[in-house]
């Protein structure tokens, strides 16, 4: 990072400039694509060396190993994430083909073998897959309230071969806030390590390594993308971390790296993620105070009000604001969401978030319609519910069209 000697960079001049290294050798400003699946070697020692990992080898082998767009976008996602932390250089950042695809290695990666201890609302892909396949690769997984400090301890105690407790910094879709610090306190405590998908706070608006996590993974699709053009993950830990649990040979044998077109497409979105952010989070403080009002609206989910149920916990834990998405319930239940969200013009019907448009979807009939009914319904996720990912439009506009479509 760069070293203004008497000042700190600040988060959003660190987003702008993150992951810059060394200068281009033909001087371009912008990093380059590197759209090349294979690296030259000057002669057999150079390539023998890289392989042996010794000095003097070259520095790339094969794009599913590394290559040097991903890896810019892996140095700035880790100075992110790890911004503020004394101890920063000891993390590294890992670019992924998909949100996905950093979870589940990751998952893979940490409790191969072992109990998971996962949080009842998940993003509903991974709520799938430790529900489903998690048997199949050697893992057991049991679902509880993270939000719940006693709950967690009472699940560790039950499952003394936990190797991880798995959550989201803020819940999909119920907008759930759990105590990272407490949690990680816990699980320290139990031998069992912690990580947390950031793809809903961001680390402009929250960072959970400072409040103990062992690890952090985004779907970059969402807010560090920012323009729904891509699909891709990261995932930050300590260097010796992802060594110890063999996570880079997990990535490089699973094969899910990010290419470098949409590494390099999603390092531009980064530049631009604490001004959107800004506008994200301010824009869902005033819809989600327009919602709470509305005569037809009964209850709406979001983290930066008072009527949230975690909502000093957020204040205690979030930065700069409380994001841009916001779940609520409308009094009339299915069929006035419904009707809902087929009147809404400014506002597109799509699942998603993380765009600077705003986006509107109905969990139970579409992200979260592969997790099991009861399982969806205890963890809040109802039939009536609605999810709005808060766009960069302006405020006044998203709330007329809500306000004419309600
Ligand atoms: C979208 C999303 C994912 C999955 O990411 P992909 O990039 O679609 O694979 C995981 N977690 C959360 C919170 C998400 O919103």
């Amino acid at each position: 990072m760069i070293d203004l000697k008497n000042k700190e960079l600040t988060f959003e001049s660190c987003a702008v400039h993150a992951g810059e290294k060394n200068k281009d050798q033909y001087g371009s400003h912008i990093t380059p694509i590197y759209q090349t699946s294979t690296y030259v070697f000057n002669n057999v020692e150079e390539g023998a060396k890289a392989f042996a990992h010794e000095e003097g080898g070259a520095s790339h082998i094969y794009s599913r190993l590394g290559n040097p767009t991903v890896e810019h976008l892996e140095r700035a996602a880790c100075e992110l994430e790890t911004y503020g932390l004394k101890d920063a250089d000891e993390y590294v950042g890992m670019a992924f083909g998909s949100g996905m695809a950093a979870i589940t290695t990751g998952i893979i990666s940490i409790a191969n073998g072992k109990h998971i201890i996962a949080q009842d609302a998940l993003y509903g892909c991974t709520s799938q897959f430790l529900k489903e396949e998690s048997d199949m690769l050697g893992m057991s997984c049991s679902f509880i309230d993270t939000s719940d400090l006693f709950l967690v301890e009472m699940e560790l105690k039950k499952n003394p071969n936990t190797a991880l407790i798995y959550l989201e910094s803020i819940a999909n879709p119920t907008m759930k806030v759990s105590d990272i610090q407490g949690i990680s306190d816990l699980a320290k405590q139990y031998g069992a390590k912690v990580m947390v998908d950031n793809t809903f706070a961001t680390p402009y608006h929250l960072k959970p390594l400072k409040f103990g996590a062992d690890v952090v993974v985004h779907s970059t699709t969402k807010y560090m993308g920012g323009h729904g053009t891509i699909i891709g993950g990261v995932m930050v830990a300590k260097q010796s971390f992802l060594e110890e649990h063999q996570t880079f040979v997990f990535r490089k044998n699973l094969g899910g790296i990010s290419g470098p077109m949409d590494a390099w497409i999603t390092m531009n979105g980064l530049k631009t993620l604490a001004l959107r952010m800004e506008k994200h989070s301010s824009n869902a403080m005033r819809v989600a105070e327009f919602l709470e009002a509305h005569t037809v609206v009964e209850k709406v989910w979001y983290p930066g009000l008072a009527s949230h149920p975690q909502h000093s916990l957020a204040a205690s834990i979030m930065e700069n604001g409380y994001s841009g998405i916001i779940s609520f319930e409308l009094k009339g239940g299915y069929s006035a969401g419904e009707k809902m969200m087929n009147s809404v013009k400014l506002c597109t019907l799509a699942v998603s978030l993380g765009t600077v448009d705003t986006l509107i979807q109905h969990p139970a009939s579409m992200t979260h319609s592969v997790v099991d009914e009861q399982l969806r319904c205890e963890a809040g996720i109802t039939d009536g519910l609605v999810r709005l990912a808060v766009g960069i439009e302006s405020a006044e506009d998203i709330i007329a069209d809500l306000d004419q479509a309600l």
